[in-house]
């Protein structure tokens, strides 16, 4: 093919894959096997020094797999992508590659729950002490930063405070500090933002969400993006011989992807996170309706946030959408085909009257996905947030009358009856 640059929406359907040479199939073929065969011993020898490209086991690398990676490193902007079993491994796997014990990582305060204890409690338990910080003034990043500090971390859109981070801001700290940032994309994905172009240098998605985007699957997948120059003398993992695979020098060896060649063969190929090849396939199939589905995920969820801003039941409404929204103008800058579709609103009556409207839905479904074709609503301080104490879920944004909902693809009209009905039914169970 000519060396066009393709759309967002072509690489969406097309990039990583062309039809199977040798049996013509179009749509990805499903690679459900462990191992492959060698074509020689000399080959098999080459694979695992790492002087050829080609398959070994399925935990280090799988065709399938390698298709959904391809595509999200077009799709992020990077030169190279890492598929794992989840987005919790993708995250932890984007920090073990460049940080061990001693090391300091500096990250965000706004954070999924979950993302939340994996740092404060499993990494500090690895000796990997972490600085949360107030992620609104970026300048809070460059005061909590040590001479131990090996990268930044925060979320694009934060969950479920919906704070919008100013990543040019942030990048700025990271990079005259000499150390990366590392961006969780999961709530924006690379439709509505694509850190990398921002200055971000590592993107961790949890692929579960929109990417899946019909809530079946459990994946995650890191993006390296190729612009960090980690000679810099802080990252000797990068620079010197490896003690787990003979020797190899990865920045020296592999350049712009060898951060995300060291994350497959030493991370992943010992610590084993790998994601199955049947859900890369469902990846990449979520990936062809992306573009699609995002745009209908903002637009209803815009509409449904001016409902609910509207509504005498509703306290008031969270959403960087809104004009209203302190992220609103950064929201515009990084998001500028909408602000997603996971926000939270306060019901008038509290904790009560929250629970009254969660069990009175009857086509919004109560559970703790976000990023489905179906619309999903969840109480965080009772479920995803749960883990946190009193002051932690106030600092995460998490209040006890906050409901959190994840606008889906349904006929629109329908949504906005589904949370009018079950409204008026909460102001009743207050009154
Ligand atoms: C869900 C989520 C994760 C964790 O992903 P899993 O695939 O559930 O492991 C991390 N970050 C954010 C923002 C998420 O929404």
């Amino acid at each position: 093919m000519s060396d066009r640059k393709f759309g967002f929406d072509t690489q969406c359907i097309h990039a990583g894959q062309s039809p199977d040479p040798n049996t013509g199939s179009r749509a990805v073929p499903i690679h459900q096997t462990t191992a492959y065969v060698f074509d020689s011993a000399d080959h098999a020898a080459s694979l695992f020094n790492l002087e050829a490209f080609g398959n070994i086991y399925t935990r280090i690398m799988n065709p399938t797999s390698g298709v959904f990676e391809e595509r999200m490193a077009a799709l992020e902007g990077g030169t190279a992508a890492l598929a794992l079993g989840s987005g919790m491994a993708a995250q932890m796997t984007s920090i073990l590659t460049i940080m061990q014990t001693g090391h300091e990582l500096v990250s965000s305060s706004t954070l999924y729950g979950g993302t939340y204890t994996q740092f404060d409690v499993n990494l500090r338990e690895m000796g990997i002490n972490v600085t949360f910080v107030d992620p609104n003034d970026p300048e809070n990043f460059r005061k909590a930063i040590t001479d131990k500090t090996r990268a930044l971390y925060a979320e694009t859109v934060s969950n479920p405070l919906g704070n919008v981070l100013d990543i040019e801001a942030v990048a700025k700290v990271a990079q005259e500090a000499g150390i990366p940032l590392i961006i969780d994309n999961t709530f924006a994905t690379p439709y509505l933002c694509r850190p990398i172009e921002h200055g971000a240098n590592i993107v961790v998605n949890s692929a579960t969400k929109f990417i899946c985007g019909h809530g079946t699957s459990i994946g995650g997948v890191l993006v390296d993006g190729g612009n960090f120059p980690w000679d810099n003398g802080k990252f000797p993992c990068m620079t010197e011989p490896s003690k787990g695979y003979h020797g190899i020098k990865f920045y020296e060896t592999f350049g712009n992807f060898g951060y995300a060649i060291r994350a497959r063969v030493e991370i992943l190929r010992t610590h084993g996170q790998a994601l199955s090849p049947f859900n890369s396939f469902l990846f990449t199939q979520g990936l062809e309706t992306l573009n699609l589905r995002m745009d209908r995920h903002c637009s209803s969820a815009l509409e449904i946030a001016k409902f609910l801003n509207d509504h005498p039941a509703v306290e008031w409404v969270n959403f960087a959408g809104l004009p209203d929204s302190p992220y609103h103008e950064l929201s515009k800058k990084y998001m500028p085909k909408g602000a997603g579709s996971i926000f939270t609103f306060g019901v008038k009556g509290g904790i009560e009257a929250g629970r009254t409207l969660i069990n009175s839905v009857e086509l919004f479904s109560h559970l703790v996905n976000v990023g489905d074709a179906k619309s999903l609503i969840a109480h965080p301080a009772s479920t995803t947030h749960r883990q946190l104490n009193e002051e932690e879920q106030m600092s995460a944004g998490v209040t006890p009358e906050t409901v959190r909902i994840s606008v889906g693809l349904e006929t629109l009209e329908d949504l906005i009856w589904d949370l009018d009905q079950a409204l008026a039914k909460s102001q009743k169970a207050k009154a």
